[in-house]
């Protein structure tokens, strides 16, 4: 079965980019646990430097094993190619800085991972790159914070904690007319949602997350769309379409043209990766492949249990707010309703009417749901964002992300639906007497 015949995700996870070893006949995919790969010739050596032939060098800057797991998340993402990295924080740099020099700006959602709120508030900074943090409620907010400088525009699909769907549509179609690329984190929405077939150009995952799915590796994966006309807008992106001194001079659009358009992805790998050098090891990719298999199976429990545990919540006399994509109305709902398919989504978030004090009793309470700084695995995952992940954020910065000091983040596993319900309604219940036998 061809790649291109193959168009459900189910089908995708499993058999995209690879049928079997051809000298061994496995399966499975090998580890191909190597630095280094030997040439046949010398000229074929110089070749492979030269990018005259695609192929093996050193496992920085590709390997097989990592090989078949771009290939099937760009096959799943409806992308032309991928490029795996150590973590999804190297994937969100890399996916930036591919793009942007010191001078430059990009205008990024404020509904950020709080991890990605510091790398573009402080740390971007020091390499001369300003961010400019729109609210996404109003798409043309982008439009209105893009000038000639501006290289791309970065937003998350299912941002927690608002967990308000982003308008990638209304957004890319601006980007478009600007000749601003969309980058779209769809960590959080894998099979959910798939950005590219909404007019974003890139999409990029932290594999860490549902896709690895059982907490085992950090990974990331940068997928070029080969839908954006980079000449077309050729004075934003020197970068691409201007001779690279480190290269040899290589016009980046201009030398990929036979082999497709993956000028970005190309660069991104043989620039960015080799000196970056955040490579995703072999091992890891494994790994990521296993989980990969039953994505869109574990997509399925992940959501169905998310939608009972949400409606269990909101009935709840102790829990003051639920916030998840089914019970949303409006412009948030349509949003949710326009990009997402097949669910809501595993994330969640609830406020209990004892504020920070309750809800950091309810965390300590729970007997089965993990208390980790995680998401996306197949277990039920509790924290409260506000003393942990972005705890590193001022108060004004967790209010403009949408964190509120009682505000509990689960991420929704695939248990049995009656033992996480059973987890919540103890923990809940523990939380409100020990209020009470405090007062
Ligand atoms: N993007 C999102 C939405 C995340 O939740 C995270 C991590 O929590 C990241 C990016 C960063 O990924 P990693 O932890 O793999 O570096």
């Amino acid at each position: 079965m061809s790649d291109q015949k193959m168009t459900n995700p189910e089908t995708i996870a499993l058999h995209a980019g690879w049928r079997s070893d051809p000298s061994t006949g496995s399966v499975a995919v090998p580890i191909h646990q190597t630095t280094s790969f030997q040439f046949d010739s010398t000229e074929h050596a110089a070749d492979l430097f030269a990018l005259k032939q695609l192929g093996n060098i050193y496992t920085r800057i590709m390997n097989p094993t990592v090989d078949v797991l771009e290939k099937r998340i760009a096959a799943l993402e409806g992308g032309v190619a991928a490029l795996a990295v150590a973590s999804g924080q190297a994937a969100t740099t890399m996916s930036v800085l591919n793009l942007c020099q010191a001078g430059d700006n990009i205008v990024s959602s404020t509904d950020l991972y709080g991890g990605t709120w510091n790398l573009f508030a402080n740390t971007f900074k020091q390499f001369g790159i300003e961010v400019r943090f729109v609210d996404p409620e109003n798409p043309d907010n982008f439009a209105a914070a893009t000038d000639a400088k501006t290289r791309c525009y970065y937003a998350e699909t299912l941002p927690n904690p608002k967990l308000q769907v982003f308008p990638i549509a209304e957004v890319a179609a601006i980007g478009r007319r600007l000749g601003v690329p969309l980058i779209m984190d769809n960590t959080a929405a894998p099979i959910l949602c798939r950005p590219l077939a909404h007019g974003a150009a890139v999409v990029m995952h932290s594999t860490t997350k549902f896709i690895g799915g059982h907490g085992t590796s950090i990974g990331g994966m940068i997928v070029d769309g080969g839908n954006f006309d980079w000449e077309k807008h050729g004075e934003r992106f020197p970068l691409l379409t201007t001779p690279d001194p480190s290269y040899h001079g290589a016009v980046w659009t201009e030398a990929v043209k036979p082999l497709g358009p993956i000028a970005y992805i190309i660069r991104a790998r043989v620039v960015m990766q080799r000196d970056l050098g955040a490579p995703m090891s072999p091992f890891n990719a494994f790994l990521f492949l296993q989980g990969l298999e039953t994505l869109p199976l574990r997509m399925e429990r992940h959501c169905a249990n998310a939608l009972k545990v949400a409606s269990f919540l909101a009935n709840h006399p102790q829990v003051t707010r639920v916030i998840h994509p089914s019970l949303q109305e409006g412009t948030a709902r349509a949003r949710a309703d326009a990009h997402l398919r097949g669910g809501y989504g595993a994330l969640m978030g609830f406020e209990l009417a004892g504020g920070a004090e309750a809800g950091k009793r309810f965390i300590d309470s729970l007997r089965m749901i993990y208390h980790v700084a995680n998401i996306g695995d197949a277990r039920t995952l509790a924290i409260h964002p506000a003393s942990t992940t972005h705890s590193q954020l001022s108060a004004k910065e967790q209010a403009a992300t949408g964190v509120t000091p009682g505000y509990v983040r689960l991420s929704i596993g695939i248990e049995h639906i009656d033992d996480i319900i059973g987890d919540l309604s103890q923990a809940l219940d523990a939380a409100t007497s020990r209020k009470k036998a405090a007062e």
